[in-house]
């Protein structure tokens, strides 16, 4: 498979007001934009550094991942997100080694994306999310 570039950093926060003045006027991000994610039940806003963006993650229903993984980890690092060329043909190269994937298939993200998630059992404790832009993006 080939990986382009690290598409973002996902940071679990439980309220985004405070985090995106952090990011926004005390580090002088620029906000890309915001957005729910139904199929992940957060909400997303993100902010450009380089290629590459960080990416506040917002629970929007208790039974969320992100809401889980606030009451057990609190606020922080959730995941790093990778843009393959392919990822059809990443998860089917990972799945034929053997790798413990979380999606299994392909699915919806946000901006459009098609995601997968790497099981961090499989990467040393690490959620790794691997998508594919619609574009070249
Ligand atoms: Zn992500």
């Amino acid at each position: 498979m080939k990986i382009k570039r690290i598409a973002h950093l996902g940071i679990a926060v439980k309220d985004l007001d405070p985090a995106k003045k952090l990011y926004g006027e005390n580090l002088c991000l620029e906000l890309g934009g915001e957005e729910v994610v139904e199929t992940q039940k957060v909400k997303v806003s993100f902010f450009k550094v380089g290629e590459s963006n960080l990416e506040l993650l917002l629970p929007t229903a208790p039974d969320s991942p992100v809401a889980k993984f606030l009451e057990t980890r609190g606020e922080g690092f959730h995941h790093l997100a990778l843009e393959v060329e392919d990822i059809d043909a990443a998860v089917a190269e990972l799945k034929a080694a053997g790798v413990k994937l979380i999606d299994e298939t392909p699915r919806e993200g946000a901006h459009h994306t098609r995601v997968a998630f790497i099981h961090p059992k499989a990467t040393f404790g690490l959620l790794v999310e691997l998508v594919q832009y619609p574009t070249s993006h």
